[in-house]
């Protein structure tokens, strides 16, 4: 290739990893390619994560709270139905209204689009086979990877997506299951198994640890929340592991145990639901083409300015190291470009918060308490519950709490917890407050508009450093 058809960056992965990092790179003055293979932009994120995921459970929530929570409100309403075929419309529009913007994005910023995959042919080149049929090429001085990642298969179980589904084929279900089986009581098991249960699915959750949530949720509000989700009708199985599944009659059959030696039985449903976290992908790529590492868990290993062994080669998002979530996949990207185009850029990994956005969501930033144990930090816990809050008693949803974790000699803030409504949007002020390096006695003078679920959030900031009020 003659220099002016070199890009400045080439961009493999058209995920919130590599569009962020594409429409980033196209506000510095960079010339730029993002190579996508799905057809749509977004990746897993806005096609088959996030975005349809939270429509899902947005609008099953409504439908599951009019069938079952108005009356005592004064609300009295006729005959209640499900349309899902209308309730999967309305989660195609989001996607199709998301994916769309950000290409008008790229578009707008400059970047050029290809639709195809993307292959290594040498540490400059990538050659693209293009969806529409053909090959071209691309070269650039500096190439990202943000190839994202997949789920992780059930050994044994083969994925149908109709029967035997991963979250892609969770959320595109044709008719409400009468039986479903969720492996993995992980973000991902909690979210969907919610879902179809508010639509009217018998959802029993299988996890092999003895609490549910996945990594990093604090254990006194994962049990709260197991139990909250128990009242509302899912069952769980924890401490049980799946050793074998039998796709062959007309129910699937799951062989389980108690995870410590236990006696066996046969579980049976109609839609089993595998949800035991992801994995990095990289296949196709040719990574073998460069010398380009992974570790032993698949991961593009890099080092603290997202290069890989070849550095001009650099990778951020769900292929490499930390959480798979799209606010850290979109920190990342936001900074590597700053990296290639300055020499600096910055994400702090102990300032990222996680969601799970059941009814009532659960979002926590910073450390756990078992966390702090293990690395043996003294901490002081200070909690709210929202049924002393009175924003959350006028709204008679009152499950829940606050729950702060501070430095016992300096007060810093060393992690916050909630689960109750609206957790997700409350954890962003933990957030800043933890980025801020704020201490439980700065939240707790800071001004809080009355009434609001905000307020819990205080409160439990009062009880961390000193009495809280109403509680
Ligand atoms: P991806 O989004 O996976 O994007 C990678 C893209 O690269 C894909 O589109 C893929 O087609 C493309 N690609 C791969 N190889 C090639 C190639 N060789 N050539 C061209 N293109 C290629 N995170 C949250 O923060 N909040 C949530 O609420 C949330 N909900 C989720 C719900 C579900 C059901 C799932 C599965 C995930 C959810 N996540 C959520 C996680 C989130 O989706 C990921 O962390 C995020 O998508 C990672 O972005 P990424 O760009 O690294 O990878
Ligand atoms: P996860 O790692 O969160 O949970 C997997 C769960 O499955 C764990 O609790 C694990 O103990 C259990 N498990 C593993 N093997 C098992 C087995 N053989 N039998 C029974 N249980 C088993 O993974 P996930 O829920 O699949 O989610 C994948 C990724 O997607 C996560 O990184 C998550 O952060 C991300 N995600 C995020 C959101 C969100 O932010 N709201 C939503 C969905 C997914």
């Amino acid at each position: 290739a003659t220099e002016a058809e070199e890009k400045d960056l080439v961009i493999i992965g058209g995920g919130v990893a590599g569009y962020v990092a594409a429409i980033k790179a196209g506000q510095e003055g960079m010339k730029v390619t993002c190579i996508e293979k799905r057809g749509t932009l977004g990746g897993t994120c806005l096609n088959v994560g996030c975005i349809p995921s939270k429509s899902l459970l947005n609008n099953s929530h409504l439908y599951h709270q009019v069938l079952h929570d108005t009356k005592h409100r004064g609300i009295e309403v006729g005959d209640v139905k499900l349309n899902l075929e209308q309730l999967m419309k309305a989660k195609d529009l989001s996607v199709s209204g998301l994916t769309k913007g950000v290409e008008f994005l790229l578009k707008k910023n400059g970047v050029e689009y290809i639709k195809g995959t993307g292959t290594f042919k040498d540490e400059h080149t990538i050659s693209v086979q293009l969806n529409d049929g053909g090959e071209t090429s691309v070269v650039g001085k500096n190439i990202l990877i943000a190839t994202g990642s997949e789920a992780t298969p059930f050994p044994g179980l083969e994925i149908d997506e109709k029967r035997v589904v991963t979250s892609t084929g969770a959320i595109a279900l044709k008719e409400v299951p009468k039986k479903m089986l969720v492996i993995g009581g992980g973000i991902i098991g909690l979210e969907m198994a919610s879902v179809w249960q508010r639509l009217g699915s018998d959802v029993t959750v299988v996890e092999y640890l003895d609490l549910i949530g996945g990594p990093g949720m604090d254990a006194e509000i994962a049990k709260a929340s197991q139990k909250i989700l128990k009242k509302q009708g899912i069952s769980f199985k924890t401490n049980t592991k799946v050793l074998s599944g039998d796709t062959t009659g007309d129910q699937i059959k799951l062989e389980v145990e108690a995870a410590k030696g236990g006696k066996a039985e046969t579980l049976e449903a109609d839609v089993v639901l595998v949800a035991i976290g992801r994995r990095p992908y990289t296949g196709g790529l040719g990574l073998e083409n460069v010398g380009v590492d992974v570790d032993e868990r698949g991961r593009v290993v890099i080092d603290s300015e997202y290069r890989t062994k070849v550095p001009h080669i650099r990778c951020v998002g769900d292929v490499t190291f930390g959480p798979m979530l799209a606010h850290k996949a979109e920190e990342e990207a936001v900074a590597v470009v700053e990296y290639i185009k300055k020499g600096y850029g910055h994400v702090n990994y102990g300032c990222i918060p996680s969601v799970m956005y059941t009814f009532p969501e659960v979002a926590w930033v910073g450390q756990s308490e078992q966390e702090l144990k293990k690395a043996g930090i003294k901490y002081r816990v200070g909690t709210f519950p929202f049924s002393a809050n009175s924003r959350a008693k006028t709204n008679l949803d009152t499950d829940g709490m606050v729950k702060m974790l501070a430095d016992p000699e300096t007060d810093r803030l060393l992690g916050v917890h909630i689960i109750g409504p609206n957790a997700g949007e409350m954890i962003a002020e933990g957030t800043l407050a933890l980025e801020y390096g704020a201490s439980s006695e700065d939240i707790a003078r800071t001004c809080h508009a009355h009434p609001t679920l905000a307020e819990a959030f205080k409160e439990a900031a009062m009880a961390t450093h000193g009495k809280a009020i109403h509680f």
